[in-house]
């Protein structure tokens, strides 16, 4: 258990919003606040120079996790701006070239569909396709809207909200076969499933160091070797002059640890996990209640659970839920109050809003906070049920 959980917290199962930095990525990055402080740009003394090294053993941390060479890393403030930098750099870069249209998925990450949207205005045609009901898209579909002229397709590795693996090895072969580049969002996806650069033909992709136990604030795009795209920011030449600015060591460093724990912990924190969510599932099943999951449920996250509650309501919900930290849809959608665009698009003829809980399960989660939860989530469901407005405050 980490040692800064109070007591009366309830239990976090919002991983996939936010993970805890790993008591072992924390210690790696102390030194790095208050004794190697140099400048990592700096190369006239030993403070920048080891600052430096620290920061390039972080980049082959990552590079290693996906079979990159370092080289083809940058640092990056997150996977939003990871995901800006390629979508809007290489759509520029290749708009010289007469490429003129976009191709990505309505169940997308904001951070893909609003960069995409402006696009738009730069004169860019965007198709984003639709899902099945399972969360996953129609790889003949996307065949047949590829043309000669699609400079770019942006599909996510896995949701964030419904947790489905889209399958990204077919969609950049289908990609490539029209002269597309491919790039993946794999915010979710990196240190939780097994990726290979190489093997799948990525051109570009988005990891963040706050969804694999690193800190916040700090993320990587992968550039495919010898593709150019162009900056999105100027000021320095840092990160091969399309991210300026002061590289974050004591960030970097941890993204580096994270991805590193990250992969040695794949296979046994995967199955360690499922089995909980199985767990889960058994004891929601044998409840009876009335509840659907959304997504696919085998090309899945193990963390990852979606539920509809039909004829209940999302806050309602969520106010009987007091033991336990969830969300609504995504921890991004959450604020603005908005129904999810994501179980929209898997059910568009459905206008009933039903309660969606996402349930993300991640390293620390205990078998017993799973039972503690799949017994409130139940016993909640069962009061709303008889009394569909009662709030507990
Ligand atoms: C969290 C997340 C992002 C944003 O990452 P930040 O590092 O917070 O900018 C982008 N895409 C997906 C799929 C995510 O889950």
């Amino acid at each position: 258990m980490l040692a800064f959980k109070a007591y009366s917290d309830p239990i976090y199962l919002d991983y996939q919003a936010s993970t805890p930095v790993d008591p072992k990525v924390l210690e790696k990055m102390l030194s790095y606040f208050d004794k190697e402080y140099g400048n990592p740009h700096s190369t006239t003394h030993v403070y920048g120079i080891r600052a430096r090294q620290a920061i390039e053993k972080a980049r082959d941390e990552i590079a290693t996790v996906i079979n990159a060479d370092a080289k083809e890393i940058i640092f990056t403030s997150g996977a939003t701006e990871a995901n800006n930098i390629a979508i809007l750099g290489a759509c520029r870069a290749l708009k010289k070239q007469g490429k003129s249209e976009v191709i990505s998925v309505s169940t997308e990450h904001k951070s893909v569909l609003e960069p995409i949207r402006a696009l738009e205005e730069e004169g860019f045609k965007v198709i984003l396709l639709p899902v099945h009901k399972d969360g996953l898209i129609d790889l003949s579909l996307l065949e047949k809207t590829l043309s000669s002229k699609t400079a770019l397709v942006s599909i996510m590795a896995a949701n964030n909200e419904i947790g489905v693996l889209q399958p990204i090895k077919e969609i950049a072969n289908l990609a490539h076969k029209s002269g597309a580049l491919f790039h993946t969002d794999a915010a979710q996806a990196f240190g939780k499933i097994p990726l290979d650069v190489k093997d799948i033909d990525i051109d570009l992709l988005s990891i963040s160091g706050h969804k694999i136990y690193g800190p916040k604030g700090v993320g990587a795009l992968f550039i495919k070797k010898n593709l150019h795209i162009l900056p999105i920011s100027y000021g320095g030449d840092q990160e091969k002059g399309l991210r300026p600015g002061t590289l974050p060591t004591p960030l970097c460093v941890g993204l580096g640890v994270a991805s590193q724990l990250s992969q040695a912990e794949l296979v046994s924190e995967s199955k360690r996990i499922l089995a909980l969510r199985n767990k889960f599932l058994k004891l929601l099943e044998e409840s009876h209640i009335d509840v659907i999951i959304n997504g696919h449920l085998e090309q899945r996250l193990p963390g990852n659970l979606n539920l509809s509650f039909k004829g209940i309501d999302s806050k309602s919900l969520l106010s009987n839920l007091k033991g336990i930290a969830v969300s609504i849809g995504s921890a991004c959608s959450c604020s603005s109050g908005e129904f999810s665009h994501v179980i929209r698009a898997i059910d568009p003829s459905d206008a009933s809003n039903p309660a969606i809980l996402r349930l993300s399960i991640g390293r620390f989660t205990t078998e017993e906070e799973i039972e503690k939860v799949a017994k409130e989530i139940i016993m909640s469901i069962g009061r709303l049920k008889e009394k569909p407005n009662e709030r507990i405050y």
